[in-house]
């Protein structure tokens, strides 16, 4: 007989990102490769989100979320967010939230938007139709590439938190 595992619900996966973010961050922050990685990334999601405010999607979704009351982040979205994503946000420095602040919305939804700094693949890409036939489809191509850039960023930061926790549990281990 098959059994699926069960992915361990959110509370769960922030609760272990927050136990690991206790135990491995003097190890996270004297790593010069995640330093480095960390402060690209930070510059690379900032020239994102200007480019988006440029093209002006911020307005579009800002005006959505005013008079439309529709937003695109849902409830069961945290659910693509596993706990590396969860503790690289940890290190940048963002404080994730213990309650959901809407019912129906994703659990990192607050009233001034998303709390993640470092985002997944499908928040950083979605735009809906709205969005999509409103903006000059250069810009968009220019704010894909920026994306591309923080994904590619994102992808290495995890990558090298995996190694970090891992040396940080051998030490543990050997009582170091
Ligand atoms: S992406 Fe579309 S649905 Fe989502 S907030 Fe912006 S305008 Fe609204
Ligand atoms: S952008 Fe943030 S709030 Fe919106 S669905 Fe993604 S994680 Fe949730």
């Amino acid at each position: 007989m098959l059994h699926i595992m069960a992915l361990p619900g959110i509370e769960e996966r922030i609760a272990w990102a927050e136990n690991q973010f206790s135990s491995c961050k003097e190890l996270c922050f004297a790593d010069s490769k995640l330093s480095e990685l960390l402060r690209l990334f930070r510059g690379a999601r900032t020239l994102s989100q200007s480019q988006m405010e440029r093209c002006g999607i911020v307005e579009i979704c800002r005006r959505c979320e005013m008079e439309g009351g529709g937003s695109c982040c849902g409830a069961g979205i945290e659910d693509r967010y596993d706990e590396w994503l969860l503790l690289v946000n940890l290190l940048l420095g963002v404080k994730l939230p213990r309650q959901r602040w809407k019912d129906d919305s994703c659990f990192f939804l607050g009233p001034e938007g998303c709390k993640l700094v470092a985002r997944h693949a499908i928040c950083i890409n979605y735009l809906c139709k709205e969005v999509i036939d409103q903006v000059d489809a250069e810009q968009i191509a220019r704010l894909r590439e920026k994306e591309g850039e923080e994904l590619e960023l994102l992808f290495f930061i995890c990558e090298r938190v995996k190694k970090i926790v891992k040396e940080c549990g051998t030490r543990k281990q050997k009582g170091r």
